[in-house]
């Protein structure tokens, strides 16, 4: 391999408070990367992304506001960051060889980088028989917010009903058939008629129903639960999590996984939910939580997610784009009905 490679990256040029991402705000430029193991610092490595995950908070790092999800933002100028896989190329920590496939949680979203080998990195064992994109699906930050939201927060019993919001996508697609596996019925909204269908007939969702063509919330609700909600697995917020307020059964769980209705907004702009005060009176437990603070039980999840997976209990969907260059479109499609299971970008076209 030659001693420098060229390497495409995208750095943030202006914050994008609200709305979508666009060309404004996000821009792919090309460095050029010295591939000498000596140009880099003890304990850092040289990698190249293979596969990169498109997920929505990496648009809450963008916008100049530090309210939410309360992490820290991108600072101008400099390469945003997302889940990759990536495979050594240089590497000055003796834990590392050349050739060896890591996940990494946090990496410039950059065809080749450095990066430090202290953290957020795991190996992939190379016996492993899954492909390699599932380690930033099922296997990844999506299947593990699932699995923490049904099994960890919902605790779900035989016959539990269970709502599930943006339910074909990459987090959804993994809270439904986790709690099907665990006896419940399981419904799910998601924002087209072939996403309706995809679900019911692939993820095994009881029944489900599209929210743009619902004109009202509250009567859909109604009609699909008819015995009440247990659990609603939150994904989206706003007017959908106001309606659910209405149907909860006493003891409910609101395991909040996220509120993509509510990421493009300011924070004066987001919608209220106006009926908190049912939580009282049906003593409902709702609790926002982030995967990364439950790492004591990543290994009970991935040996239940690997075998789920390996015997086609669970199935994973996964939306790829092609070349680094598809990160905006692929970030903005988040905040649409266009895509759904999990979205990926391969980075080799
Ligand atoms: P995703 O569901 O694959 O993609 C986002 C989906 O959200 C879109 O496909 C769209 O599907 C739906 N959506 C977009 N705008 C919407 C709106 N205004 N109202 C209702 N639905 C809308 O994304 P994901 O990665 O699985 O993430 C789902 C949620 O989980 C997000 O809120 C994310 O922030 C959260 N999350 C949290 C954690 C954690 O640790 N807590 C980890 C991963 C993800 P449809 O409109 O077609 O349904």
């Amino acid at each position: 391999m030659a001693s420098v490679v060229e390497s495409k990256e995208w750095h943030l040029t202006a914050y994008a408070p609200e709305g979508v991402p666009t060309s404004d705000h996000l821009k792919l430029r090309t460095v050029t990367l010295s591939l000498d193991v000596d140009s880099i610092p003890d304990h850092h490595l040289i990698v190249q992304n293979i596969f990169i995950s498109v997920d929505p908070y990496q648009r809450t790092l963008i916008s100049g506001l530090e309210d939410g999800l309360y992490f820290p933002q991108t600072k101008l100028n400099e390469v945003v960051s997302a889940g990759t896989i990536a495979k050594v190329i240089r590497s000055r920590d003796s834990s590392y060889r050349e050739g060896d496939i890591i996940v990494n949680l946090y990496s410039p979203v950059a065809e080749y980088c450095v990066i430090p080998s202290a953290s957020h990195l795991r190996k992939v064992d190379p016996a492993s028989e899954l492909p390699l994109q599932e380690y930033l699906s099922s296997l990844g930050l999506p299947g593990f917010a699932a699995w923490v939201g049904i099994e960890v927060i919902g605790d779900p019993k035989p016959g539990s009903n269970v709502f599930v919001s943006a339910a074909a996508g990459g987090v959804g697609m993994f809270a439904g058939q986790l709690a099907k596996l665990k006896g419940c019925r399981v419904i799910g909204s998601t924002g087209s008629d072939e996403k309706v269908k995809l679900i019911k007939e692939e993820f095994g969702y009881d029944d489900a129903f599209n929210y743009k063509t619902e004109t009202d919330l509250d009567a859909a609700l109604s009609k699909y639960f008819p015995n009440g909600i247990d659990i609603y697995f939150d994904n989206v917020g706003g007017e959908m999590l106001e309606a659910v307020l209405n149907h909860v059964n006493t003891h409910a769980r609101i395991p909040v996984c996220g509120m993509i209705s509510q990421y493009k907004k300011i924070w004066t702009e987001r919608q209220g939910v106006r009926n908190l005060l049912n939580m009282v009176g049906k003593e409902v437990r709702m609790e926002g939580f982030l995967m990364s603070s439950h790492p004591n039980r990543f290994g009970d999840f991935a040996k239940e997610m690997e075998s789920y997976i390996k015997e086609g209990k669970i199935i994973s969907k996964l939306k790829i784009y092609h070349g680094i260059e598809s990160y905006l479109e692929s970030l903005g499609s988040l905040f649409t009905s266009s895509n759904f299971g999990k979205v990926i970008i391969e980075v080799k076209k």
